[in-house]
C-alpha cells in the first residue's frame, strides 16, 4: 500500500517536471540558444576524476583557476547551489555562416587567422544576458521563488561535462562537445536551479574509430584520446599563456594570432555543421583575420577601442604583438620586415624577442643587419639570448 501511494505520489511531481522542462526549453529557444537540455544536479565523479588527473599531469598549467579544490566544486551542483535540482545546458552555435562547416577564407596577405568563436562579440556578456532572461522565466513558470545561478566558461561548472549528461552532445577525441547539429562550433553556458525538472537522455554516441583530430594538431598537444595538454595547445599559447612562447613550439604556430581550429576543421561531425541563425544574440566583429604588422604599431588607446567588446582583448596588447611577430616569422615574408625592425625597438621586452626571433626566421641580408644592431644596442638579457639565437638560424643552412 505504502509504494502504491509513493508511486502515486510520484507521478503528479513527474508531470509537473516535464511540463516545466517543457517550458523551460522552448523559452530558452526563443531567446535565442540553439540547444538546451536539462541534468539532474548529480556530482559526476568520472569527470572530476578526469579533471583532476588533468591537473595533476599539469595539462592546465598557468590556468590557476583549474586547481583540485576548484574542479571538485565544478564537478558538483550542489557546492554551487546548495539544495540544487537541475542543471539547465545551453548552446549556442558560433559557426559563421559563410564558414560552410569548414575552413574559412584568408582575406589578405601577412593576416593573422583568428579562431572562428573569436569573429563574434563576447559570448560571455551575450548568454550571460540571455540565461538571465531565462532565469526571470523560471520564476514565473514556477510560481516561487526559485533558486538560480547563471555560468558562461568562467571555470566555476564543468560545463562541457554537464552539457554531454543533459544530451547536448558527446565527447569528442579534440575534448571538444560535438553536437549532431552544430558540431563542436558552440558556446555552452549552464544555470543550476533548485526547481525539479524532467532531466534529458545522454546521447549514445562517440568518436568510435575515428582519431582524425589528433595527427592534425600541429603541435602534439592531444597527447592522448580526451587529453589535450594546454601547454602546447595554440589557442592556450595564443590567448591565456603570457610570457614567451617556447621556441620548439613557434614554427609549429603557422599563422594563427588568436587561437586556432585545426583540431575542429577536421573534424567530420563538423562537416555538415548548421551555422549560426540571424536570431543569435552575438553579432560579428570583422575581426576574421588581423592584420600582422599593423598590429605591432597599434597603440593601447587603439587596442581597447578596437577589442572592446571582442574576446580578442583577452590576450592583452603585447600578447597579441607576440603572436603577430610569431606568425610573422612564419609567414617567411620580406615585406614583414621593416615592422619587425621597428618592434626591435618596442617598449615591452616580450616583443622585441619575438620580433628577433622572426627575423631570424625571415632571414636576408637585411635582417641580419637589423639583428646584429639590435645585439649592439639591446640590454635586456632575455632579448640579447633571443637575437643570439635568431642570427644562429640565420646561418644555419
Ligand atoms: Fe591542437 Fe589547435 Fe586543437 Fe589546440 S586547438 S589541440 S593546437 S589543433
Ligand atoms: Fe572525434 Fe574524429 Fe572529431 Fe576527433 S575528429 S573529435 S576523433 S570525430
Amino acid at each position: 500500500m505504502g509504494v502504491t501511494k509513493g508511486r502515486l505520489g510520484m507521478k503528479p511531481r513527474d508531470t509537473e517536471a516535464a511540463r516545466l522542462a517543457r517550458l523551460v526549453k522552448a523559452r530558452a529557444k526563443s531567446l535565442g540558444f540553439d540547444l538546451v537540455g536539462v541534468a539532474p544536479a548529480e556530482p559526476l565523479a568520472d569527470h572530476q576524476r578526469v579533471a583532476q588527473e588533468r591537473v595533476r599531469r599539469g595539462y592546465l598549467e598557468g590556468m590557476p583557476w583549474f586547481n583540485h579544490e576548484r574542479v571538485a566544486r565544478a564537478a558538483d551542483p550542489q557546492r554551487l547551489l546548495p539544495g540544487a535540482r537541475s542543471v539547465i545546458v545551453v548552446g549556442l552555435s558560433y559557426l559563421p555562416p559563410e564558414s560552410g562547416g569548414q575552413t574559412g577564407k584568408q582575406a589578405a596577405t601577412l593576416a593573422g587567422k583568428v579562431a572562428r568563436y573569436a569573429r563574434w562579440t563576447d559570448y560571455h556578456v551575450a548568454m550571460k544576458a540571455k540565461l538571465r532572461e531565462l532565469a526571470a522565466a523560471i520564476q514565473e513558470f514556477a510560481g516561487r521563488q526559485v533558486k538560480v545561478r547563471v555560468f558562461v566558461d568562467d571555470g566555476a561548472l564543468l560545463e562541457r561535462a554537464f552539457a554531454e549528461r543533459a544530451g547536448l552532445g558527446w565527447f569528442g577525441k579534440n575534448t571538444n562537445i560535438l553536437t549532431q547539429a552544430h558540431g563542436s562550433w558552440v558556446f555552452l553556458g549552464a544555470l543550476i536551479t533548485d526547481l525539479d525538472l524532467a532531466p534529458d537522455a545522454p546521447l549514445k554516441k562517440t568518436c568510435g574509430e575515428c582519431t582524425r583530430c589528433m595527427p592534425a594538431c600541429p603541435t602534439g598537444a592531444i597527447v592522448a584520446p580526451y587529453a589535450v595538454d594546454a601547454r602546447r595547445c595554440i589557442s592556450y599559447l595564443t590567448i591565456e599563456h603570457r610570457g614567451p612562447v617556447p621556441r620548439e613550439l613557434r614554427p609549429l604556430m603557422g599563422d594563427w594570432v588568436f587561437g586556432c581550429d585545426l583540431c575542429q576543421e577536421v573534424c567530420p561531425v563538423n562537416r555538415d555543421a548548421t551555422p549560426a541563425s540571424e536570431a543569435s544574440p552575438l553579432k560579428r566583429t570583422g575581426h576574421d583575420v588581423l592584420g600582422l604588422t599593423s598590429l605591432l604599431s597599434m597603440t593601447q588607446e587603439e587596442f581597447a577601442e578596437r577589442f572592446r567588446d571582442s574576446p580578442i582583448n583577452r590576450a592583452k596588447l603585447v600578447g597579441l604583438q607576440r603572436n603577430a611577430c610569431v606568425a610573422l616569422g612564419n609567414l617567411h615574408d620580406p615585406r614583414a620586415v621593416p615592422a619587425l625592425c621597428r618592434a626591435l625597438a618596442h617598449a615591452e621586452p616580450l616583443v622585441r624577442g619575438h620580433a628577433a626571433w622572426a627575423l631570424g626566421r625571415i632571414s636576408g641580408p637585411e635582417a641580419q643587419r637589423l639583428l646584429e644592431e639590435a645585439l649592439e644596442a639591446e640590454r635586456d638579457a632575455w632579448v640579447r639570448e633571443e637575437v643570439g639565437e635568431a642570427l644562429k638560424d640565420l646561418h644555419t643552412p
